[in-house]
């Protein structure tokens, strides 16, 4: 059974082993995520290189997603390296300490520096600070010129530059850094088929992102990572801007509370995927499986549920980048997601029945997906140039694999996302349409995944290899088809 729902995997030391890099592949992994936030610029451009090299000794696709830092907000680092706070004491952070980036190791038990400098004009009097995911609160008493006076409620030990968010968002950080400004660069030059913008307010974050990165010649997708609560207010707008968008659970359920994230979830993947968007759900996915070769039973429901939810892709962090299993954590994810994908939840489709469609390539998509879920087609051929067709096409639940057929390496790996979608490297530059009607079949019966007997349908363009050209749907039945004559 091919698996629609694809993983992403983050890459880190953990994966740095090739034994351990070859067995993430075997297992299954879809799109790799490279993180700035940590590491080093040669350290990303060997693990992009080493990445697509073995996905190549594999014969297999391997997406990649660059994913900026954005303004996390930190703290600075102390002289002792952490502090123990506890219930009722005050401290106080002070943008005067730990210097321009907050690497000056000046915390002390009453007070450290942070790297926003801004801080004090954002908070005010009863405000909730939260420190590293929230497992610390403070509680602002005072803001005085540089310092934020607070309160400990929840404490604990503190240590070295741990993140800070307000509770309910509305720090005024914009989206982009330098660091971020100069990492898009490096993106572009790694080829990323996907840019992901750490904690946009609005899509006018999005838009500046993406000039910079086709300014720097980039050609992916630009992902929004959905993660600050003003986020929310601007989520349409946000949507509409982007290709893709993260449910970023880690730093959204900070700021907007845990238990705001399942209805959250399920109402960000129904907005992306009706706005013909692609959804990656991510954070705390397996978890446990830092540690432990198998997942807990909440974990097996929480990716299922996503699953069922429509989510394109599931991703792994720290799981893959820093645990013990990375590969074991792949295999995990690869079994509870085709196991979910059996269920008739997730097949059946009541998509856009009632919208008017844009274009023709659309409407030639959405014709597919209504008579291939309906006539028993065994597998759908998209000749694509883009792959917008197949997008369209995988916005529509169902159980029917959709190849794309393109001669565009970067086209075959914007797909590598997209929710039952397989990239196949195909030239359609044979003169006659029935000729190439005939190798788009022999293709996928070559892959297996159709034999004599099956109906396929086939979608193209009149003119074929020009973009949005999309105009026709054929259904074939393998084994009986013209010769090519025509
Ligand atoms: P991060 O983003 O892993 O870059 O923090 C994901 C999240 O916040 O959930
Ligand atoms: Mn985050």
């Amino acid at each position: 059974m091919l698996r629609r729902t694809k993983i992403v995997a983050t890459l880190g030391p953990a994966t740095d082993d090739p034994k351990v890099m070859d067995k993430v592949i075997e297992a299954g992994v879809d799109v790799v995520r490279i993180n700035f936030s940590h590491g080093e610029r040669d350290e990303h451009a060997r693990r992009v290189d080493d990445v697509r090299n073995r996905a190549r000794a594999y014969g297999r696709q391997v997406g990649v997603l660059a994913d900026l830092t954005g303004p996390k907000i930190r703290l600075a680092r102390f002289k002792a390296g952490s502090v123990f706070l506890n219930e009722g004491d005050h401290f106080i952070i002070d943008t005067r300490l730990g210097g321009e980036d907050g690497e000056a190791a000046d915390g002390t038990q009453e007070r450290v520096g942070t790297t926003y400098k801004n801080l004090p004009n954002d908070v005010g009097r009863g405000d909730t600070l939260l420190l590293d995911d929230g497992r610390i609160q403070l509680w602002v008493e005072e803001v005085r010129d540089h310092e934020i006076h607070t309160i400990v409620k929840i404490g604990g030990e503190l240590m070295n530059k741990k993140g800070i968010n307000r509770k309910g968002g509305g720090l005024s950080a914009g989206a982009l850094t330098d660091k971020d400004r100069a990492d898009i660069k490096l993106a572009a030059e790694l080829e990323a088929d996907y840019l992901a913008v750490s904690f946009p307010r609005n899509a006018a974050d999005i838009h500046e992102a993406r000039e910079l990165f086709r300014e720097a010649g980039g050609h992916g997708g630009v992902l929004a990572k959905i993660e600050r609560a003003e986020a929310l207010d601007a989520l349409e707008e946000i949507i509409a801007a982007s290709d893709a968008v993260m449910i970023a659970r880690g730093d959204l359920g900070v700021e907007v509370g845990d238990a705001e994230l399942p209805a959250l979830q399920k109402k960000i993947i129904h907005m992306a995927r009706s706005m013909n968007r692609v959804v990656v759900t991510a954070t705390q996915m397996m978890e446990s499986m830092i540690e432990s070769p198998i997942p807990t039973r909440a974990e097996v429901f929480d990716v299922a549920n996503a699953v069922l939810d429509g989510t394109d892709a599931v991703m792994l962090s720290a799981e893959t980048a820093a645990g013990k299993y990375p590969a074991q954590a792949v295999a995990a994810m690869d079994r509870v997601c085709k196991s979910a994908e059996k269920q008739p939840l997730a097949r059946i489709s009541h998509h856009r029945l009632n919208t008017q469609f844009q274009r023709i390539d659309e409407a030639i998509a959405m014709a597919t997906m209504y008579a291939a879920n309906h006539l028993g087609v065994k597998a759908i051929a998209a000749l694509t140039e883009s792959g917008s067709t197949t997008l369209w096409m995988s916005r529509i639940s169902s159980s029917i694999p959709i190849y794309a057929l393109t001669g565009h390496v970067t086209t075959r790996r914007k797909v590598t996302l997209y929710r039952g979608v397989y990239p196949v490297s195909f030239d359609s530059t044979s003169t006659s349409h029935a000729e190439v009607n005939q190798e788009a079949v022999d293709e996928l019966v070559r892959r297996g995944a159709v034999r004599d007997g099956d109906l396929v349908i086939i979608t193209k363009g009149d003119l074929m290899g020009v973009m949005g050209g999309t105009n026709a749907m054929k259904i074939l039945r393998v084994g009986d088809m013209p010769a090519p004559t025509t």
